[in-house]
Order: C-alpha cells, then structure tokens, then sequence
C-alpha cells in the first residue's frame, strides 16, 4: 500500500527536511557521536518550531497532529541524525502521548507546556535486570505512604537518563494474581532524593546513552502517578505500541541515508577501471536496499494510518517493527560492505548505522518477541 500524504503533511515533511539540511551537518552529527554528547543546541531549535508538541494536545501548546504527523517528524530526523530523532521520539511517546492520554488534569497543565517548550526532557524506566523480554515481571516496588509511594529496587537500559528531567516508571504495587495486574507507572523526577544511576558502556545510541538506576526509598507524591494504580500494564502497551511506530520510523530514516551514502560511494569508487556500481555485484546489493527501504516506509505509512483511523492491531505493530528493524540492520551491514575497507574506518558513517542498526532487533522488544506476538495472532 503506498500513501496518499495531504498537502499539509508534505509541506511539514519538506519543511523539517530543510530544517535539517540547515541546521544539522554531518560534522556536527560526527562531533555529537564522537564526544557522547546529547545535541541539545538542535534539540532546542526543534523546540522553538514547535515540533517536539507535535501530537501534544492543543490545550497544552501543542500541535494536535496524528501518528502520520509523528512518523513524517521522526523519518525526517532520522535520516540526519538517529539519536536526535531518538531524543524526540520519547518526547513525543512519553511526553505528548502518555501524559497526553493518562495524565490527570494537573498533570498536563503543569508538565505539558513545559514539555513542548523544551524545558523539561522525559526518558521510560520498563527493563530491570530480571525482566527484559518478560517485561511485566518487573519487581521493582512502590509502596504507598501517607501521600506519596515510596519505591525501591532497579532499573537497567534507561535511555537518555543523563538529559532527562523526568523519567516514566513502571513500578510493582501489588503481587497477588496475574504479573500483568499490579504494575503501576509514575512520573518521577530524575533528581529525586535516592535515586542513583551510572552509565552503561554500550556499542552505539553514545549521544543520548542508556544507564542503570538503583531506587532507594525515592519518595514521588501521589499526585505523579500515571493513570490508575496496579491497572498500568493496558497504558504500556498502548505506550510500546506507540514506540514501535516512532523507533521504526526513524530506523526507515536512517536506513534511507545508509542508502543514499553507499549509493554515492558506489558511483564514485572506481576499480578495474570503473565505477563499483558497475559491478553487478554490488548494484544488485544497491537494490536489495532500496527495495527494503520502500517496504519500511509503506509499513511505517500502513501503521501510521492505521493508528489515526483507530484499526491499527498488534500484530501491525510487531510486523512493522521486526521489519523496519531487521531492515535497518540489513542495509547498514550491506552498505558497509559496499564501501570495502573504507567502511570499516571511522572517517565514513556506514560503522555507526552499522553499529546503531544492531540495537533495532533487540531495543523495545527483541525480533524474535516480536515473532512471537504475530505467530499468536496467527494462532499457532
Ligand atoms: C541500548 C539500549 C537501550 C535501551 N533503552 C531502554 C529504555 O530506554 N527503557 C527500557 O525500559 N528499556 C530499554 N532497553 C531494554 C530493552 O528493551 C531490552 O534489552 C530488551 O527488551 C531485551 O531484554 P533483555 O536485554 O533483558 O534480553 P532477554 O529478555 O534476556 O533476551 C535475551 C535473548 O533471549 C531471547 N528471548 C527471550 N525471551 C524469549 C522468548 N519468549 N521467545 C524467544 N526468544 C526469547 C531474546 O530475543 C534475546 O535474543 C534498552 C536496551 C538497550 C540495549
């Protein structure tokens, strides 16, 4: 299925397009990459367009726009740089989208411009040491007082934790029944008395960084929970469903600037007298790569569209992200290749999609996670 874009989200695609042709370089993308530092000057000027209020309601300042809206945004910067479109996707997930949804009247007034405006960052606490793939086997524990819970325990993977203000938390209020009931999410402050965090050495996603939280007697007021307590679970799942729409548009971004990349250094590496994409060879792997791009953005365009006209099913969502994700990682190893040894260097950026597309098929549930819930809905 391809897609028929309105006049205004063409024009909003071409204008973030030029936004980032003027205002991130691939030097300061390198810079950003190489010196682990989250690119906030960018992340400001996306601010003041108005961009990271996209699908924040209009009440709240912001836009709102659909996921059609959210996916042209984070394509468009995912294409010129990931982790800024990471940096982006969780304002939009855990920011317009669950505080827009769950969030109590206080809560949106109070967070939500603030969002919008740039002022405050937001990052999502699921993975603990023992629930990764098992993710509603959290432990970690939130247990009211007066009024406010107190929480203790761990948290592993927090991305983006360093420039955050706040963090989403999916917490354990209650271990009676299923592991699904229970679970609680709060909005916590990340300079909140008690919560330590340590960074985690990882392969790539360097700008931004992931890290581990330790939660030691953290007090949060009553007032910053999330939606209803123990009745978390349902809210995730619409959050995750969410996160895979924006992860996998930004993956089909960055996978098409791979492309664009190794396609340019084909035509100009010449050897035996010609340029390499003369080869058959390597323009057939050129066109394996075009051809999983065009696949990425149609699933991007199906799920996006989907999820405005309120069919979009799980399964959409497990078929889009295995597929956006596998891609990415594909197009990344092939267009290293194509690039030979100068590919492997650190001077061209085939090594960092190399290296960023790895973390797609295990991020925000594995490939094979994702296999199981479409084999569910196959019924086997
Ligand atoms: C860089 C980075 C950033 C991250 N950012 C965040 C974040 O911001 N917030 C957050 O909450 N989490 C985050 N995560 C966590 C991420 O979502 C988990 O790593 C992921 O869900 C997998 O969990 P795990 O690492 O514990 O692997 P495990 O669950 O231990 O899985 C290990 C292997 O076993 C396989 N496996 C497990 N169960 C099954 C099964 N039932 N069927 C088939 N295969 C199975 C998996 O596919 C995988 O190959 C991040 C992770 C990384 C690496």
């Amino acid at each position: 299925m391809d897609h028929e874009f309105t006049p205004e989200q063409e024009l909003f695609r071409s204008t973030i397009r030029e936004f980032c042709e003027k205002e991130i370089s691939r030097e300061y993308v390198r810079e950003c990459d190489r010196e682990r530092r989250a690119p906030r000057e960018v992340y400001d000027k996306l601010a003041a367009q108005g961009w990271l209020g996209v699908n924040a309601p209009e009440e709240h300042g912001g836009a709102g726009g659909g996921a059609m809206e959210v996916a042209i945004l984070l394509e468009e910067l995912g294409k010129a740089f990931l982790d800024l479109s990471f940096w982006v996707f969780r304002t939009v997930t855990w920011g317009g989208l669950a505080i827009g949804r769950d969030g109590t009247a206080e809560q949106k007034a109070e967070l939500l411009p603030r969002i919008v405006s740039g002022d405050l960052t937001v990052c999502f606490s699921l993975t603990e040491p023992d629930a990764g793939s098992d993710a509603a086997a959290i432990t970690l524990s939130a247990v009211e007082e007066g009024d406010e819970f107190v929480l203790n325990g761990q948290k592993v993977f927090t991305s983006g934790f360093k420039v955050s203000d706040l963090d989403i938390v999916a917490t354990r209020t209650s271990s009676s029944g299923a592991k699904h009931h229970g679970i609680t999410n709060f909005i916590v402050d990340t300079d909140s008395a008690g919560l330590e965090w340590q960074p985690i050495e990882t392969l790539g996603h360097w700008p931004l960084g992931t890290a581990m939280l330790y939660f030691t007697d953290v007090r949060v007021p009553k007032s910053r929970m999330l939606g209803t307590v123990d009745e978390g679970w349902p809210d995730l799942g619409v959050y995750l469903r969410y996160e895979r729409l924006c992860l996998s548009a930004a993956r089909t971004g960055a996978a098409a600037a791979a492309l664009a990349d190794s396609v340019a250094y084909a035509q100009e590496r010449e050897q035996f007298g010609r340029p390499i994409s003369k080869f058959q060879a390597v323009s057939h792997r050129l066109a394996d790569m075009q051809t999983m791009v065009e696949i990425s953005q149609m699933l991007v365009y199906r799920y996006a569209s989907r999820l405005d006209r309120g069919v979009a099913t799980t399964r959409d969502a497990a078929i889009l992200k295995l597929y956006a994700c596998e891609a990415y990682k594909q197009v990344a190893d092939m267009g290293l290749q194509v690039l030979g040894g100068y590919g492997y260097t650190m001077e061209y950026d085939l090594q960092r999609h190399f290296r960023e597309s790895r973390l797609g098929v295990i991020g925000a549930g594995t490939s094979d996670i994702q296999r199981n819930i479409i084999a569910k809905t196959m019924g086997l």
